[in-house]
């Protein structure tokens, strides 16, 4: 397999911040708030982290692929149909939508 992108799963996200703080590259940056859900049937109400955003700065990554090993909810995946080239550096910051998996909208 190729590892030339890294995908993110964002249903798949809990905003756990393992990728985070174990990147070698500390390139990963993630913001998320926290609301409370009470679901049916349950007796109170549980914290929940909601993701507002997700950015892998390709520019650093080394693509060692860390990210998706630690992450306990498979929400990183290598995408081997897709490249990343550029000559501006800010072209390599991607986020949510640009993290997307191939063929996801
Ligand atoms: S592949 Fe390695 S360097 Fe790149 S984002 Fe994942 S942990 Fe960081
Ligand atoms: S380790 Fe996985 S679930 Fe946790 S913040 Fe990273 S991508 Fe999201």
């Amino acid at each position: 397999m190729k590892h030339s992108f890294i995908a993110l799963i964002e249903d798949k996200c809990t905003s756990c911040m393992l990728c985070v703080r174990e990147c070698p590259a500390w390139c990963i940056n993630l913001d998320s708030h926290t609301v409370e859900v009470t679901e049916e049937g349950a007796r109170r109400p549980k914290k929940v982290n909601v993701l507002d955003s997700f950015d892998i700065d390709y520019s650093l990554c080394m693509y060692c692929g860390v990210c998706i090993d630690v992450c306990p909810f498979d929400a990183l995946a290598w995408d081997e149909h897709r490249a990343l080239t550029s000559t501006n550096r800010e072209d390599m910051i991607l986020s949510i939508a640009d993290l997307r998996p191939s063929g996801s909208s």
